[in-house]
């Protein structure tokens, strides 16, 4: 028994224990048995701190990797919004270019009357625009483009307005439905004899009490008895364009009334010098008695 070790397990609830002996072998391998096992265990211990430790050293950058990453993607997001807004831009672009070309043709005005937009928008975006990347500077050169589209409708939109103003105040429409009795000019005298008088408007035969209208927007200046027109209008259209209407039976506008055009402002009759029913329809351009009849026919005015 010498050079023998002996281990006894005596289990809590004191029934039978277990013995085992061990030679002097036995104990060597048990003693290195323990030792390699206790070195694994320091062995993963130690990994673990350097793992551990690593990680620790290694946190500051992964989080700043992470940054990185969602800075990545908000950057392909505001890229893509962009592009969009750049598109719909483009889309704008073409539309208002086709409205441009309508319009000018509808105004007959060419467009270099205005600025042209290329030159227009260059200066614009080097005097707003400081673009850091690409995208921006296609989307600001866009948006001055626009700009420049945009100010240059206005003008448009204000020729229009313009001529419109000045359309709505030329007189350009008969004001009774009838037959054109007498022209304007040199004519023998109505009232019989051989001498010739000069006829300063248009006799328009209309049956008794036809509505008579306003041939543009303008001013009453006159609304009363004259020895020759009888019941007399005189409207004041501006731009030196005044017309006059004569031999009415009835007036249904008063001096300093804004009239505008298709207005009715009397009804047709035979006062004043008159050898019948019919409207004496006259027009004094910058002072000159004018035919009336150039505004209702443009080809006459060329
Ligand atoms: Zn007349």
């Amino acid at each position: 028994m010498k050079n023998k070790y002996t281990i006894i397990l005596i289990p809590p609830d004191q029934s039978s224990t277990h013995q085992f002996q061990l030679s002097k072998r036995g104990r060597k391998y048990l003693g290195a048995g323990l030792l390699l096992f206790g070195l694994i265990i320091i062995g993963i211990f130690a990994q673990n701190l350097y793992l551990s430790h690593y990680i620790k050293e290694l946190q500051p950058t992964i989080v700043h990797i992470d940054q990185l990453q969602s800075k990545i993607e908000e950057r392909d997001q505001e890229i893509s919004n962009l592009t969009e807004k750049s598109n719909q831009v483009t889309k704008d672009l073409t539309e208002i270019t086709n409205l441009e070309a309508k319009l000018s043709t509808i105004l007959k005005i060419h467009p270099s009357t205005f600025a042209t937009p290329l030159s227009r928008s260059t200066n614009l975006a080097t005097q707003s625009y400081t673009p850091s990347t690409p995208q921006t500077q296609t989307s600001a050169s866009n948006s001055s483009t626009l700009a420049a589209h945009i100010s240059l409708l206005q003008k448009y939109y204000e020729a229009a307005v313009q001529q419109k103003e000045q359309l709505d105040h030329t007189p350009s429409i008969l004001p009774v439905q009838g037959q054109i009795s007498s022209s304007f000019g040199y004519r023998r005298n109505p009232f019989g004899g051989w001498s010739s008088e000069f006829h300063n408007g248009i006799d328009i035969a209309c049956n008794y009490g036809t509505p008579v209208l306003a041939t543009a927007d303008g001013i009453v200046t006159f609304a009363g008895w004259n020895s020759v027109y009888g019941r007399k209008i005189e409207i004041d259209h501006g731009n030196g364009i005044i017309t006059f209407y004569g031999h009415n039976s009835r007036l249904l506008v008063k001096n300093g009334d804004h009239i505008k055009k298709f207005a009715v402002i009397a009804y047709s009759g035979n006062s004043g010098r008159s050898t019948g029913s019919h409207l004496h329809y006259g027009a004094i351009v910058n002072g000159k008695n004018t035919d009336s009849l150039t505004f209702t026919n443009p080809t006459k005015e060329e």
